[in-house]
C-alpha cells in the first residue's frame, strides 16, 4: 500500500473507465464531477479496487431489473462537514472532505442487512458467486484513510454508497 497525495478528479475519471469494462452495455453509467480541485492522500490501487467493487455490486443489484432504465451514477463534490455530521461521525478528522457517491437503481438492501454488508463473508449471492469480502475491504480501506462510508438504501428503489475522504491543501 502506497499512500501519496494526488488529484482526485483525473484519477476518478480514469477509475470509472476501468470499472466500466465489467459493466454490461444495458447499464447506463452516469457521472457528475464538480469543478473544485481536490487532493486526497490515498493509495490509488486501493481506491481503484473500491470503485470496482462498488460498480460490480451495483451491476449485480441490477441483474433482475427488467426495464431499460438500469443506471449506475457517480458524483464527486467537496464537502464541509456540518455539526450534525460531526456528531454522527465522531471519528471525523478533517474539515474539508471529498464526497463521492456511487448509486444504483437496483434491488436495494433490506434494513436488516444494512449493518451486516460490510462484515467479512456476508453475502446474499449464491455459493461460488459472492465472497462477501468486497464491502469489508471497501470499509476497512476507507477507514484506514480517515474516511467514512455511509450506505443508504431502499428495497426496490436502489442504493447509495457515500464515501467521504479527507482532502489536503495543494502546495500551489
Ligand atoms: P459479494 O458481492 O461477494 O456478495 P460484498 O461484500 O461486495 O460481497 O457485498 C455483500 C452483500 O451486500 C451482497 O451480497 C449484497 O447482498 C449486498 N450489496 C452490496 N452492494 C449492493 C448493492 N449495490 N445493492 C444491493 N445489495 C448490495
Ligand atoms: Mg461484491
Amino acid at each position: 500500500i502506497q499512500v501519496h497525495p494526488f488529484e482526485f478528479k483525473p484519477f476518478i475519471r480514469q477509475a470509472i473507465q476501468l470499472a466500466e469494462i465489467s459493466i454490461p452495455d444495458d447499464i447506463q453509467v452516469l457521472f457528475k464531477i464538480c469543478d473544485d480541485e481536490l487532493i486526497v492522500q490515498a493509495d490509488t490501487t486501493q481506491l481503484q479496487q473500491i470503485i470496482m467493487n462498488l460498480f460490480n455490486n451495483a451491476r449485480d443489484a441490477l441483474i433482475e431489473k427488467s426495464d431499460a432504465q438500469k443506471t449506475i451514477s457517480l458524483t464527486v463534490s467537496s464537502y464541509k462537514p456540518d455539526s450534525a455530521f460531526k456528531q454522527r461521525f465522531t471519528c471525523l478528522t478533517s474539515d474539508k472532505m471529498v464526497h463521492l457517491t456511487v448509486a444504483d437503481n437496483g434491488c436495494g438492501i433490506p434494513a436488516e442487512h444494512i449493518n451486516k454488508v460490510t462484515e467479512p463473508f456476508f453475502t446474499t449471492k449464491g455459493v461460488g458467486k459472492g465472497t462477501g469480502l468486497g464491502l469489508s475491504m471497501v470499509y476497512s480501506s476507507i477507514r484506514s484513510l480517515g474516511g467514512i462510508l455511509d450506505i443508504t438504501s431502499t428495497v426496490g428503489e436502489g442504493t447509495v454508497f457515500h464515501i467521504y475522504l479527507p482532502t489536503i491543501k495543494s502546495d500551489a
